[in-house]
């Protein structure tokens, strides 16, 4: 018990099942109850979402004969922040035969999420990887090939070996195009109901079953009610509570949030990813930031000058003034080492005035070895895009200088708790991709997150669904109260912004607090400091709702209204995710606390105290929310000090 929180009942996945690992999942989609193809087309699936998560769960429901209803706020499914991803996606073929198989695809993962996520699911992701590869080359994903014409692979943090898959620098578009095909295919056949421009802002929980939305089109302001009989949220991640991140800038938590105060409980929100090869910040005019792939760290050396405040050009530094400080520290993983380890190493040299470019705070990612080795034209046919981003933006042409890179938040490991059948706590809500807790512990590994959107939508969530829809359909739900209540819930929030009429614009308000989120939450985490945000965050959300200014109406298409609606569940997540990470005294993946770390700075772990899910209930009649603990269990990847030295 705290002040800040109260102490709840632990819980437990019950749906997962037990036995060899091996059989787990086979096992339990046998067991999983059916549903006959003539009573598939009596079931209705709301889908929120058209990343890779919720287009290929859509598009595998319509096929399987759901009737299915598809929300975006983009203006078309193609367009969601999936588009974005760059590097690749894992899977375990070991087409390379060095040594890869479903086995070390599991322990590396629990392994790099720092022994945070459940053994069952993570096995289960390893194993469906390798059909998501056989699936999107059957749709035609044009996936990059070697000289022979077999798929070719590239490496990514935390592992050493090459099960990376690829399509250039546009992986994530190119999967997404050929899960948006399959969804044009049904949409075409009249299967999916496709509602782009609509954004859900509640969820319809009638008799404890989740069974709707309420949603607002974008263009005219129309709010409508949805009816299903079962509602799965892909609507991705809550990165954006920084403000400056490298997602999307639509990326929010609203969805996930509104179902997280009608009672699905809300995991892990302080696992936040800092991703390390980013293009550093400008300036404060800058309302987005830009990725530099993973993959690049395959072949680019990460380095800082030797000396303190050594204010030479990188190419007047010689080699034996330079501290390739990665491959130095760690000499089995070198410039591959997992994200948090890398961006922690990057944010040291710097706070130790080693950093480079404006306000040092930046290092290098140097690429003159391997164009030396291979030829710039093997360079360029492999990161050519990236290297053409980083100039336009940049200005300086990284095949001649170094390039300079910072961390930068990327990706929440954090979301809606769900079970092994990927339902939250409220029966008929699934959650599927980023925005599920995930199988990702407290740190992902990269390429990972395509991989678990895609095992999730097209393999996991069409197997497990089936299993609560046999007990359906659903009686109507139309004339219930709680129907109108949501709605009118919807209805008085918009009201009430749109009449506070203040003098400060929501985007001041989502900048400030980004500032103190990645101040207080971001990289490095202290007790002193979460306290101090939690404070910071109240008093600004006070304020938001004083003086907030929206200008316009409600019956128009309206961005700051849309955005002060995102804003104002923010305040809410970012109190969360310090309390989360104020409670967790440990270091674990991306949550650094300053007070437990190794000697020489490493994460420090306590098993014995932290191993388990932190799964929150939203705050009661006191204000607090209710802690509820998933304990962890690992019988095969048994936990021991990740070590990438
Ligand atoms: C720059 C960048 C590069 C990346 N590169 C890689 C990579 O190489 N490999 C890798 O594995 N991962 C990568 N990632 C991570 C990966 O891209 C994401 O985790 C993944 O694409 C998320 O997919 P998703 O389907 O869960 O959500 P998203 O793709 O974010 O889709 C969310 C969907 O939900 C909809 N939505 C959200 N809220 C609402 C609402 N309230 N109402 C209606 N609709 C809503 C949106 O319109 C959208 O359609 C990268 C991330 C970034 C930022």
């Amino acid at each position: 018990m705290s002040d800040l929180w109260n102490d709840g009942d632990p819980i437990a996945d019950t749906a997962a099942p037990d036995g060899p690992i091996e059989t787990r999942w086979e096992r339990h989609r046998f067991s999983a109850k059916l549903v006959n193809p003539a009573n598939r087309r009596k079931l209705t699936v709301i889908v929120v979402g058209t990343g890779l998560a919720g287009g290929s769960a859509a598009a595998t429901l319509a096929e399987a004969g759901y009737r299915v209803k598809s929300y975006c706020y983009q203006d078309s499914p193609r367009r969601a922040h999936s588009i974005a991803a760059q590097g690749g996606i894992n899977a375990a073929k070991n087409y390379r035969n060095d040594g890869d198989s479903v086995y070390r695809l599991f322990y590396d993962t629990v392994k790099g999420g720092d022994f945070r996520a459940r053994e069952s699911n993570v096995y289960r992701l390893a194993s469906v990887s390798a059909n998501i590869i056989d699936q999107c080359v059957a749709q035609g994903v044009p996936f990059a090939r070697e000289y022979g014409g077999l798929l070719d692979n590239r490496s990514f943090g935390g592992t050493q070996v090459s099960r990376t898959f690829y399509a250039r620098g546009q992986t994530g578009q190119q999967l997404l195009l050929g899960a948006y095909q399959a969804m044009e295919r049904q949409i075409g056949l009249g299967n999916i109901e496709m509602n782009a421009r609509h954004e859900m802002l509640e969820l319809i929980v009638v008799d404890g079953k989740a069974r709707g939305i309420v949603v607002r089109d974008m263009v005219t302001g129309e709010i409508t009610t949805e009816f299903a009989d079962a509602v799965v949220l892909a609507s991705g991640g809550y990165g954006n509570v920084f403000f400056l991140s490298t997602n999307a800038k639509g990326c929010n938590v609203t969805a996930s949030w509104r179902a997280h105060r009608k009672g699905a409980l809300f995991a892990n929100p302080c696992y936040t990813q800092i991703h390390p090869t980013c293009i550093p910040e400008s300036g404060t005019h800058q309302s987005k930031l830009t990725l530099m792939s993973e993959s690049l760290r395959n072949d680019g050396r990460v380095w800082v000058p030797l000396s303190v405040g050594d204010k030479r050009a990188p190419g007047d530094i010689p080699e034996d003034e330079r501290d390739y400080y990665l491959e130095r520290i760690y000499p089995a993983f070198g410039n591959l080492v997992p994200r948090d380890i890398a961006s922690r190493a990057a944010k040291n040299v710097c706070d130790e005035g080693r950093g480079v470019g404006p306000g040092g705070l930046g290092v290098y990612l140097d690429f003159a070895d391997a164009i030396g080795r291979l030829g710039r034209k093997a360079v360029e046919a492999k990161y050519g895009n990236l290297f053409e981003m980083y100039q336009r933006i940049t200005g300086e042409d990284p095949y001649e200088v170094p390039m300079r890179i910072y961390p930068a938040v990327h990706y929440t490991m954090g979301g809606l708790w769900v079970d092994y059948n990927l339902q939250s706590t409220i029966p008929g809500l699934f959650v599927i991709g980023e925005a599920n807790f995930s199988d990702h512990g407290a740190n992902r590994l990269g390429a990972s997150a395509l991989m678990q959107g895609l095992a999730d939508g097209y393999f996991v969530l069409p197997n497990t669904i089936n299993n609560y829809l046999a007990a359906g359909p659903f009686p109507d739900i139309s004339e219930n109260p709680a129907v109108a209540e949501a709605r009118a819930t919807v209805e008085e929030r918009i009201t009430k912004l749109l009449s506070i009429d203040g003098d400060r614009t929501v985007d001041s308000f989502h900048r400030e607090l980004g500032h103190i989120m990645w101040e207080y939450c971001g990289m490095e985490r202290t007790e002193e400091g979460l306290s101090k945000a939690i404070g910071l965050i109240r008093g600004l959300r006070d304020e938001f709702w004083q003086r907030v200014k929206v200008p316009g109406t409600g019956e128009q298409l309206n961005q700051n209204l849309e955005k002060a609606g995102r804003v104002a569940d923010f305040f809410e997540l970012a109190e969360l995710m310090c309390i989360d990470a104020l409670h967790r005294r440990e270091s674990c993946g991306g949550h650094f606390r300053a007070e437990s770390q190794t000697p020489d700075g490493e994460a420090l772990r306590h098993d014995d105290e932290f191993s388990y899910v932190a799964a929150w209930q939203y705050a009661d009649e006191s204000g607090k929310p209710t802690l509820h603990k998933e304990q962890l269990e690992f019988e095969y990847v048994h936990p021991s000090t990740r070590s990438y030295k």
